[in-house]
């Protein structure tokens, strides 16, 4: 097994990376919050249908919330206590969504709870799938895309390959990093799992050359049998994308409307092959996930195993809480972090850090006109060209957008990241792309009703 530095992807961006504020602290665990709020949405697809009423008490790892079609998933109590509510909360994207708010039992501890543990090697690749539906798997990387969903390649297709992506490219994050030098052993577990279940022949582990430790930690780990191939990549956003770190694994391209697996290849978050990993050691369900809590705006940067459910304020305060000049808070990274406004917005399965953002980097700018230089089309790494997708957006040409593939952009950033006129670009794809599913969702609705 063996790395090679040089390999990558075509163009992307090198954002400075400010990793050194939380890359040497071990996970530690967040004591349980009094009160924890568990969205029903906090995955791609449909909402999860609640199980519980008010006044009912739930056991830690207890099923809470059923998913709510095939595209959904299983929701857990991430502690023993009584529900309060069931109904509208905030929620990380800005808006009010269902959720089940717990009142933790005082009594209620974050050990494992006796749970069912099942052995993968006897089970079918079906029966694995089964289990990490029911175990409430969504990607750990912010997609949250359910995972039993990628684990069943459509009829006619199958996987060759897994991809563990531990790319982590989103400067300031470290969850990742800490993932591959703490939890090894759940991480190789359910790298082998991932593999029974979806037939794949070989895996590997792709992550960026800022962390050549943990990679070497992880090799010098595998077991020799084992078909995994550990693979360091140059430091670049966005190397931990689906599509770049394919080509940058497999040096091949998925074409524009096409999905990894045409290419026999499946992607999984470590984060998420580490908690399916875990769920096969322990019987634990998805109901914590390790998020970095990081930027200048904390007082305590950290490293933290947060129970999904607890709220932003509760980590704050066991942080240190905030300096006086912080501005911006996001969950995520700094290039596609989402901004919050409110600070009881729980920790969501999809959390994969918090950063604390002031005044010094959060800097008003002047939009000006384009200068023409193209740096957005050499940053774009899916070879849009953004500069005239900028211009049709302003122009609210939506439909026109459509001919310049906007459903390809992956809202990465780069573009706004290297424009000197400072245009939003990507805030105003992200607008535009928004306008033009849901005119695709009434034309359907409308087809539908004919
Ligand atoms: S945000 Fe979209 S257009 Fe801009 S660089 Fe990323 S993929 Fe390209
Ligand atoms: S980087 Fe900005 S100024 Fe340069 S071409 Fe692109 S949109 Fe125009």
């Amino acid at each position: 097994m063996s790395g090679s530095a040089a390999r990558t992807f075509k163009h992307g961006v090198h954002p400075g990376d400010f990793k050194e504020l939380t890359r040497e602290l071990p996970v530690e665990r967040v004591p349980l919050p009094a009160v924890l709020t568990v969205p029903l949405s906090q995955h791609l697809g449909a909402p999860s249908v609640p199980l519980v009423k008010v006044g009912d008490y739930v056991r830690r790892g207890q099923l809470i919330g059923k998913a709510g079609g095939y595209v959904s998933a299983n929701l857990h109590a991430p502690c023993s206590g009584t529900v309060r509510s069931v109904g509208p909360a905030h929620h990380p994207s800005g808006k009010m969504v269902e959720s089940v708010v717990i009142e933790r039992d005082a009594a209620s501890a974050q050990v494992l709870l006796p749970m069912d543990v099942q052995d993968w090697r006897g089970q079918t690749a079906e029966e694995i799938v089964g289990t990490v539906a029911e175990g409430g798997f969504v990607g750990l990387g912010g997609a949250a895309f359910p995972t039993h969903v990628k684990l069943t390649p459509p009829e006619g297709k199958h996987a060759r390959f897994l991809i563990v992506n531990a790319a982590e490219c989103e400067p300031y994050l470290n969850s990742d990093y800490r993932i591959l030098l703490e939890q090894t052993e759940a991480v190789i577990e359910g790298i082998q799992v991932l593999m029974k279940a979806l037939g794949a022949e070989k895996a590997f582990v792709g992550t960026e050359d800022n962390k050549t430790d943990a990679a070497e930690h992880l090799r010098g780990a595998l077991p020799p049998d084992l078909n995994v191939e550990v693979l360091v990549f140059e430091t670049k956003y966005p190397q931990g994308a689906e599509k770049m770190l394919i080509d940058a694994v497999l040096h091949r391209e998925v074409p524009s409307g096409r999905l990894p697996i045409d290419l026999h290849v499946v992607v999984n978050n470590v984060g998420t092959v580490a908690g399916v990993g875990q769920m096969y050691l322990t019987g634990q369900p998805l109901i914590e996930r390790v998020v970095t809590v990081t930027g200048p705006g904390i007082r305590q940067p950290r490293n933290l195993l947060v129970p999904v459910g607890t709220p932003l304020e509760h980590v704050i305060d066991h942080c240190g809480g905030m300096t006086e000049d912080t501005r911006q808070i996001l969950f995520g990274g700094p290039m596609m972090g989402q901004a919050q406004r409110f600070l009881d917005v729980p920790v969501m399965k999809g959390t994969s850090g918090i950063l604390f953002l002031t005044d010094r980097e959060v800097v008003e700018r002047t939009e000006y006109a384009c200068i023409k230089c193209l740096r957005c089309v050499d940053a774009c790494p899916v070879f849009l060209n953004p500069s005239r997708l900028g211009a049709l957006a302003k122009a609210r040409l939506y439909e026109d957008m459509l001919d310049h593939h906007i459903m390809d952009c992956m809202e990465c950033a780069s573009c706004s990241f290297v424009c000197p006129s400072n245009i939003p670009l990507v805030q105003r794809f992200r607008v535009a792309k928004g306008l033009l599913k849901e005119q695709a969702a009434r034309d359907r609705e409308r087809e539908g009703a004919k």
